[in-house]
């Protein structure tokens, strides 16, 4: 078995779900080198992460439920997010996932669907914190798909709550902190009053922390630890203080004839104990590791002999590492977490490392006839999380075969929201300049009729010319031409000069779809490819504000349409006989993340494969070929969509947005292609910054800095 959580939980994810994680969230285990049974006396703690950690790897499921598989148990768990979130039988481990669900929903943060892995190195049931690591990483996880980053301490007050109510262990606030915000070669001294952490070197190359798992676990009743808890606060009522925080052995010595014998030794242990984890504070500051080691040995005969709380299996194994002693390489040793099983923790050379765990380990089995688990960890980091998309990465554009560069890391600024205004030009309803407005003079002498809808006449200075006689032209191999015929015509949108076609009414907007589609049906007879576009806006090239799009129509397939077809044929032939945009907005609809807008009949997304930062993606969700096949509850469908996606772009960057869009239907005789419809507009970060393709784009690849998926959002937020 992999022995790395991470590639685990990666290779795990894959083989259960059938895809890559787009997350990884991990939190460390940890071990107490010192401070027990003091947390709740408002005492310090001196706990440090470990390498041995809880990995969760995701990815969103586009629906409203979580599944959680866990790798040790092969089990798999449903959450329903549209309900309240139930813990299950006591002892079960997706209660700690559970409880931070309920802790992120309650506090209002917004979770969609997601499935997850979880595989861990962190020993279970061995007082190394493999719960605060679940937890810490579940709530890393879910700050990812949230999108809401906490606060730091209430990150870690929401994963102890889960731990209260929903595994039903009331944990002090230690195992959450260190899991949460360890810090690699570093300890924490935790003020368990005032939760002020203090890190503190444990970086020293000679120097290493081993753990002793006794592999046993014998049971104190929960009342056991309650009994000893009460025992404290007596002890601290007896010396009027809130805390045995501010007692001093005199103190207690004082009052010691008025209390129980028990109240006094579980008292005596947590001021010493306190004065231990201070002082052992100090010789981390100063790197005095055989003071330290004392201190430890101390503490754990004040566990033992005071607290009650070691077992023969750990006695064992500190006093093995006791005689090993100082010239076998070990400082010193003591019992750490709740006690009666578990784990030892010992301060030991690093270059005795490898013989101490030889050493111990026999001595170990031969004094208990048990086999221990021995392990060295230097001081860890605390929890976090890998979102593997916003790595650089390529994404494949499967219309085209083409791939584009994501780079998502250079996009970590703040989204400043849309911005103001920029003074609209007004224009009027009626301008007599304009070639395009009813009733007026066009450069070729013509007059415009006083249309009342759409208007389509043939362009005055077309691309195209319909007469020439389509022949082969290359004067070389290498030279190589052809003539090609065609025809180009404009469609004026509206006889409104001041409308876009963001703004025409949805009648009118469906009055255009229909003039589309005709032209298509017509021009279709003669020609082997129409292609029907819009090029809106200045920054496009287009000098004329009418809203107008136009249509070429050519004796020849183009090169970017032909490309398109080509790719669509060999999926659909690949993937019997499936259409490549159907299976693709079933998906995106499924997922949601890169949906703008959708509807019964229509999806308008950001592509998986963007180039252009806003560029949009427009679907049919059943098979069609070209304009004409719509019915007509389809083209009012259609109309209300292009109405909501328009008005996004116009709201965006608060101007009319420009764009180049247009149709891509089928031609006759190409079989396994679907109609759609592209937008690409140029605009980057405002109604100025435009989007350059240039330099490694024109010489290497497409690049984008916005994910798609970011780019869906905000044009999500811009809807009307
Ligand atoms: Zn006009
Ligand atoms: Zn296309």
């Amino acid at each position: 078995m992999n022995p790395d959580p991470a590639s685990r939980a990666t290779e795990s994810f894959r083989s259960h779900f059938g895809r890559a994680p787009r997350w990884l969230a991990s939190a460390p285990g940890r071990v107490n080198l010192i401070g027990e049974f003091t947390d709740f006396n408002d005492g310090f703690v001196l706990p440090m992460a470990i390498e041995r950690r809880t990995v969760i790897a995701a990815a969103p499921n586009g629906t409203d439920k979580v599944a959680l598989h866990s790798e040790a148990t092969g089990e798999t768990v449903t959450v329903d997010l549209s309900a309240p979130v139930q813990p299950e039988a006591k002892g079960r481990w997706s209660n700690y996932l559970k409880g931070v669900l309920a802790g992120f929903l309650e506090r209002g943060h917004p979770l969609t669907g997601f499935d997850a892995v979880i595989s861990s190195s962190v020993p279970i049931g061995a007082g190394l914190s493999s719960s605060a690591a679940l937890e810490t990483a579940t709530a890393s996880l879910l700050e990812l798909v949230s999108g809401v980053e906490l606060d730091p301490i209430d990150k870690i007050l929401l994963c102890q709550k889960a731990e209260h109510r929903y595994a039903g262990v009331p944990c002090g606030i230690m195992d959450q902190f260190i899991s949460a915000t360890g810090r690699a070669g570093e300890a924490l001294l935790l003020d368990c009053r005032s939760l002020q952490p203090t890190w503190l070197p444990l970086a020293d190359p000679s120097i290493a922390v081993l753990v002793i798992n006794t592999n046993v676990k014998h049971e104190l009743s929960s009342s056991g630890y309650a009994d000893r808890r009460k025992s404290c606060e007596r002890a601290a009522e007896a010396l009027g203080l809130s805390s045995l925080r501010e007692a001093s052995l005199e103190k207690l010595n004082a009052v010691a004839a008025s209390l129980d014998e028990m109240s006094v030794r579980c008292a005596r242990h947590v001021i010493g104990e306190i004065d231990r984890t201070l002082r052992a504070a100090e010789c981390m500051r100063r790197s005095d590791w055989g003071e330290l080691g004392r201190l430890m040995y101390e503490s754990h005969a004040s566990l033992r002999d005071d607290y009650q709380v070691s077992c023969d299996e750990l006695n064992a194994a500190v006093d093995i590492a006791r005689g090993i002693g100082r010239q076998g390489g070990v400082f010193g040793c003591r019992m750490t977490g709740g006690g009666f099983g578990g784990c030892a923790v010992a301060l030991i050379e690093a270059a005795a490392q490898d013989a101490l765990i030889r050493e111990i380990s026999v001595a170990y089995q031969a004094r208990t006839g048990r086999e221990g688990t021995l392990f060295v960890s230097r001081a860890a980091e605390g929890a976090k999380t890998v979102p593997l998309l916003d790595q650089p990465h390529r994404r494949c554009n499967l219309l085209t075969g083409e791939w584009v560069f994501v780079s998502p890391h250079r996009n970590r600024r703040p989204w400043q929201g849309r911005v103001e205004a920029t003074a609209a030009a007004s224009r009027p309803e009626y301008d007599p300049q304009c070639y395009l407005c009813p009733g007026n003079v066009r450069a070729n002498g013509e007059h415009n009729p006083p249309y009342g809808s759409t208007y389509v006449f043939t362009n005055d200075f077309p691309a195209f010319l319909p007469d020439t006689v389509p022949q082969d032209a290359s004067e070389h191999p290498l030279l190589q031409a052809q003539l090609h015929a065609g025809t180009c015509r404009v469609v004026c949108f509206s006889p409104r000069h001041d409308l876009t076609l963001a703004q025409l009414p949805a009648a009118q907007i469906r009055a255009v779809i229909d003039t589309w589609a005709e032209q298509v049906t017509e021009l279709g007879q003669r020609w082997r490819w129409v292609q029907v576009f819009e090029n809106k806006g200045e920054l496009m090239g287009c000098s004329n504000p009418h809203p107008h799009g136009q249509i070429w129509a050519s004796d020849f397939i183009p090169t970017q349409v032909a490309k398109e077809l080509t790719q669509q044929e060999q999926w659909s032939a690949a993937n019997v006989g499936k259409l490549l945009l159907v299976e693709y907005a079933a998906l995106e609809s499924r997922a949601g993340e890169r949906v703008i807008v959708e509807n019964a009949d229509w999806i308008a997304v950001v592509p998986w494969w963007a180039v252009w930062p806003f560029e949009t993606l427009l679907l049919p969700r059943r098979a069609v070929r070209n304009l004409p096949e719509l019915l007509p509850a389809e083209r009012n469908s259609l109309a209300d969509l292009l109405g909501h996606l328009l008005k996004a772009y116009d709201r965006l960057f608060e101007v009319s947005f420009p764009y180049s869009f247009g149709w891509h239907g089928v031609p006759t005789g190409t079989r396994g292609a679907q109609l759609h419809a592209h937008f690409y507009p140029p605009l980057l970060r405002s109604a100025a910054v435009r989007k350059f393709m240039v330099g490694y784009e024109m010489l290497a690849e497409s690049q984008r800095d916005l994910t798609p998926e970011q780019a869906a959002q905000r044009l999500r937020q811009a809807l009307p």
